[in-house]
This record gives C-alpha cells, structure tokens and sequence, in this order.
C-alpha cells in the first residue's frame, strides 16, 4: 500500500508549526532552505540517516529541493538510493518537495521498501500455500484413476478409497490452517478482547485432540493453580494451546507424558507446553515458527503436519502483546512456553496466585 502524501501545507509561516505538525506524519519529513540546509527534522528522518550535520546527505534529495527552488513548484520521484551512512544496504524512497513560504520547503520521504518487504512475503506464501496445495490434490487425482481402473476388484477399490480419504483428510487440515493463520492476522484482537479463564481454554483444546492423545496412550496432565484468567480472544488462545498440545502428541513416542502447567509469572500468564518427544535439532529452533518449515518434513507429513501450527501459534502471541519461547533437547523433549496478558484482576492479585501455586508445589 503506498503512504498516502498530504496535500497543500504550503501557507504556514511559523518554522516551528511547520516541524510540529511533519513530525506527526507516518513518513520522515524535514524542512530546509533552498541549499537544503536542515531547518527543521522528524526523528524518522533522522533514523532514516537522511541528516547529517544539519544537512541533508543524499545528493538527489538534495537536487529535488534545488528543482522545487528553481521551478517554485512541487516536485516528486522514487529514488533508490545507498543507505546512509555507509552505504550498505539500499533504500527505495518516494521523496515529495513542496515550496513553503519564507524560502523553506517542506521535504516528505517515505521509506517503501516496508511495503515491498510485506509484498514480497505475501507472493512467497501464495507460492508456497499453492506448492502445498498441490501434493494433496495431485494424489488425490491418481487415486481416482487407479480406483477406475480397478473397478472389478473390491479389495484394490477399498484400499484406495481409504487412502483417498486420507489424502482429503490433509487437504482439509491444510486449508483448516490456512483460515486459522490467516484469521489470527487479520484478527482486531484488542477490539475483541474479552476476560476469560485458562482452564477452560486449555480443557477445550485437549478435549479437541482426544482422538489422537487416546489413540497414542498419551498421559496429559494439566496442573497449575484454577481460575487464572487472561485478558484476550478465546478461539485465539484455544488454536494456540491446540497447536502446542498437537505437536508434543505427533512428535512423542506412544506411552509418554505431556504436561501443560499455567502459572502467573512477573505479572504475566505463562502456559508451559511439555513432552518427552524427539526433540529439536538446536539449528532448526530459531525457524520452526516460520510458515512451512519443518525440522524433519517426511515425520512432519506423515503425522499429517502443515507446517503453519507454530506460526499460528507465534501470530496469536504477538496479537495479545506476548511472546511464545522453546526450549528443547534432541532424544530428551521440548517445552514451549506462551507468555500472555493478564486480566486485570489477575494483575492486582499476581502476587496471591503466586503464592498459592508455589504452596502448591511444594504441597
Ligand atoms: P507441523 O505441522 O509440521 O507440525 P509446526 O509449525 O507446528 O508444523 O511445527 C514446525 C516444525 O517444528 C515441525 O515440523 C517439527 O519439525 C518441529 N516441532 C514442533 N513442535 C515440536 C515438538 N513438540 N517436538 C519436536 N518437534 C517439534
């Protein structure tokens, strides 16, 4: 989305206004006379590394200002431009140089490579949500063929009828996902939030994982102090615990333990996730909570992964102004740790269920 500039501040007269009123702008802005000496900058501009000794350092925004003097018009272009100071990396600006009264001029640059950068891992999701797309409905596909040309034996028939719905199984997990992932960031998640216990979330999002925490003989065990409530979007928090409690089932032996214990630490919520599964490689933790990608993508596809769980996760922690954290050890097991926002309440007796759950521990 291009910034949008602002029109016809060109009667103003007192510097100080003229600062005042750029610097609220969502762009970095200056003010300068015509040789481009700074009169007046935005702390954006000066991130930008646009000044320098009260000068403006990068020559073609200098050479805009000297056209706008020259033509006493308002001049406008995209520049991509080394980054100042060093040079290193590049900039693209979309620079705008409109003549104010008293020799200044007023000097708009918005910084589009943000909107670039958003664009291209947009495209990127699009390839890859497509790329995945097709695995599922191409087997699907051949299956169909195979089940046609089998027609006089049942047994092939059912065989592949089975594995037909295995395949649509996945698909609808995948696109399941998909809303999921696409909701939680598009979700206005303080226009929404609302008190709400954890216990109930965490038993809601178990119960939906029955299926398979029975059919692996897991043992769950949810321990913490009762009622500890957050302030946030259920079905948000629900898909998040659901994600973590998932992934310790799929990625555990059968016969093995997983614990998800709350606690109220340093005036936040904290929801640990535990299992003693396979573990992570340490190389893959810092990307597992990117879209699509999988430590070990065959156990990941066998287990009917999407890859988009933890990034789920991941969204709807920075929706509620927290964080999500992983600890983990290959052969030992991993725990991921969700950080969450109080209720308000549960902020001014953090203190008391503190207390209470380390009696409880020590009980
Ligand atoms: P997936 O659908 O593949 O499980 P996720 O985004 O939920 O996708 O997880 C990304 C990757 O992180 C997984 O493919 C797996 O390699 C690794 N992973 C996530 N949770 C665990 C866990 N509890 N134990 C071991 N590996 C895990």
């Amino acid at each position: 989305m291009a910034t949008a500039f602002p029109q016809g501040i060109t009667d103003v007269s007192d510097l100080d206004d003229v600062g005042r009123i750029l610097a609220t702008l969502p762009m970095a802005t200056l003010v300068v006379d015509a040789s481009a000496a700074i009169r007046r900058s935005s702390a954006r501009a000066e991130a930008l590394g646009l000044v320098r000794r009260d000068a403006v350092t990068v020559d073609e925004i200098r050479e805009l200002v000297a056209e706008s003097a020259r033509t006493g018009e308002v001049r406008e272009r995209e520049l991509r431009v080394r980054r100042p100071p060093l040079g290193r990396g590049m900039l693209d600006l979309r620079v705008v140089v409109t003549p104010l009264s008293g020799g200044n001029y007023a000097v708009l640059v918005a910084d589009q490579g943000e909107d670039r950068r958003v664009d291209a891992v947009r495209r990127d999701f699009v390839a890859n949500v497509s790329h995945e797309l097709k695995t599922p409905v191409g087997a699907m596909s051949l299956l169909a063929e195979a089940i046609l040309s089998a027609t006089d034996d049942p047994d092939e028939v059912q065989r592949f009828a089975e594995r037909m719905l295995k395949e649509s199984a996945r698909l609808s997990t995948l696109i399941n996902d998909i809303i999921d992932l696409s909701r939680v960031q598009g979700d206005d998640t303080l226009a929404r939030a609302e008190a709400f216990d954890i216990d109930t979330a965490i038993s809601q999002a178990s119960d939906e994982l029955r299926t398979a925490i029975n059919d692996k003989d897991i043992e769950l065990v949810v321990s913490g102090p009762t009622g500890i409530e957050i302030l946030g979007v259920r079905s948000q928090i629900v898909a998040a615990v659901r994600n973590l409690v998932a992934n310790a089932v799929n990625y555990s032996a059968a016969q093995t333990r997983v614990a998800v214990t709350s606690r109220v630490q340093d005036g936040l919520v904290e929801i640990d996730v535990k299992d003693q599964g396979i573990g992570i490689p340490s190389q893959d933790l810092d990307r597992i909570f990117e879209r699509f990608y999988r430590a070990d993508p065959a156990r990941s596809r066998g287990t009917g992964g999407t890859g988009l769980g933890l990034a789920i996760v991941k969204h709807v922690c920075e929706n509620h102004g927290g964080d999500v954290k992983v600890w983990s050890e290959v052969g030992v097991g991993s725990t991921f740790t969700l950080r969450l926002p109080p209720a308000p309440q549960v902020r001014d007796h953090a203190s008391d269920l503190e207390s209470t759950h380390i009696e409880e521990d020590s009980a």
